[in-house]
């Protein structure tokens, strides 16, 4: 007459069958998304992908894929139709410009695998022109094509700059 009594195995398979179903309800799913988006459940959100990001080799997994994907020849097409696009140079253009740079970035002397500190992906490249003659000048970093890009008619500017932040740094050293 009585129930059977259930093992424990059963009883917990039990509740995990009973919480797949609540969670299909769509006010369950509602209530989800709700929290999800809320402060705090974007809060509990970066947590847990700051702490899946800091196991051991997650990075240079990802770092590896991310590498790869630039190899993919869909990838490299749609580079060489960014750079044909936007900068109107081919990609063995870029290649032979590169290469003529010592496969650094042209100012800071960087590897062009420079890589972007939050997703690891390559940094998109900048090719930098003359705006006046539309000449090709070099391929810059995106850091030092932001700081060309500011003083271009104005390079002694640069100069005083860097005079202002060694007479600073001078300053702090001599102390
Ligand atoms: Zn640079």
């Amino acid at each position: 007459m009585g129930k059977k009594r259930l093992t424990d195995e059963e009883r917990r398979a039990h509740q995990r069958e009973h919480d797949r179903r609540y969670r299909q309800r769509p006010e369950a799913r509602a209530a989800k998304s709700r929290y999800q988006q809320s402060p705090e459940g974007r809060e509990v959100a970066r947590r847990s992908r700051l702490r899946y990001l800091a196991k051991p080799g997650i990075r240079e997994r990802n770092r590896a894929y991310a590498r790869n994907q630039y190899k993919k020849p869909e990838i490299l097409k749609r580079r060489r139709s960014t750079l044909l696009k936007q900068y109107k140079i081919s990609l063995e253009d870029y290649t032979a410009f590169l290469a003529k740079q010592g496969g650094v970035y042209a100012i800071c002397r960087k590897p062009e695998t420079m890589r972007n500190g939050s997703h690891g992906r390559i940094q998109a490249l900048s090719v930098d022109h003359d705006h006046v003659t539309d000449q090709l000048r070099g391929l810059l970093c995106n850091r030092c094509n932001t700081l060309v890009g500011k003083v271009e008619d104005q390079s002694g500017l640069l100069r005083q700059a860097a005079e202002y932040l060694e007479r600073f740094m001078a300053a702090v050293t001599s102390r």
